[in-house]
């Protein structure tokens, strides 16, 4: 059986690897310095480097089912997405946070169908989704999209425990993203917490905000976030959406 792997290694190394090869020494030589945090699902469809047009050291990519965030509860368990975020804030010192999930997930999906028995790990770690579930019995593609997207705004919430987002996100360091990446249109809708819900990226005129407004070096410190922040909890959450 030919091993298409190994091929595809030697492709890389003789064909793709030249065309890269003075960026990734700049990079050995002076240390990658990525100023994005990408949270994205593991979906084989989300390909984050086409989406965003990025390149090597461009961005600091932590991939999960469902593009979940954990608590951050004291607890200091094999938290790999939590390590991720950790080091991509305290150690890379990142501008902006992306939480990118998108339609036709199994993650989300299994928030309606379950998940197989022998698969523990998987049923706890969607139990970080289960607060955007609706209650619908069978849920129909209006109903999974939104889900999708109540879900992406959770995590955006729960980055906000984080102390150390929470503190560069309010010092206008560090901003917060909210992506839907519909896979079948080619487009991210970017959410936008004036309007309390996702924008095609084609009329936004943001990339996104989470529940503060994106950093800019010369704009004031925003001193009523929180309350914009509670605001929109109180008007998203899992009852009234
Ligand atoms: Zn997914």
């Amino acid at each position: 059986m030919p091993d298409d792997l190994l091929h595809r290694l030697r492709r890389f190394h003789d064909d793709a690897f030249p065309l890269y090869e003075q960026r990734f020494k700049e990079l050995v030589d002076d240390g990658q310095h990525p100023t994005t945090l990408f949270i994205g699902c593991s979906d084989s469809r989300l390909v984050p480097y086409l989406l965003t047009g990025a390149g090597p050291g461009e961005l600091f990519l932590v991939r999960n089912v469902a593009a979940l965030v954990p608590p951050y509860d004291g607890s200091a368990g094999y938290h790999g997405t939590a390590a991720a975020i950790e080091f991509g804030v305290l150690a890379l010192d990142v501008q902006r946070i992306i939480v990118c999930g998108h339609s036709h997930c199994g993650g989300i999906r299994a928030l309606y169908g379950g998940v197989p028995e022998a698969a523990p790990n998987l049923a706890a770690w969607l139990e970080l989704a289960a607060e955007a579930r609706l209650p619908v019995a069978e849920p129909g593609p209006e109903v999974l999209r939104r889900t999708e997207q109540r879900a992406i705004v959770l995590q955006l919430e729960r980055l906000m425990d984080y102390p150390m987002v929470r503190e560069r996100v309010e010092a206008a360091r560090l901003s917060l993203h909210g992506w839907h990446y519909v896979i079948e249109d080619g487009e991210v809708h970017v959410f936008d917490v004036q309007r309390g819900s996702f924008v095609p990226a084609s009329r936004s005129e943001h990339s996104g905000t989470g529940p503060y407004r994106p950093a800019e070096p010369e704009a004031p410190i925003f001193n009523e976030i929180d309350g914009s922040y509670r605001r929109y909890t109180a008007s998203c959450g899992p009852t009234s959406a």
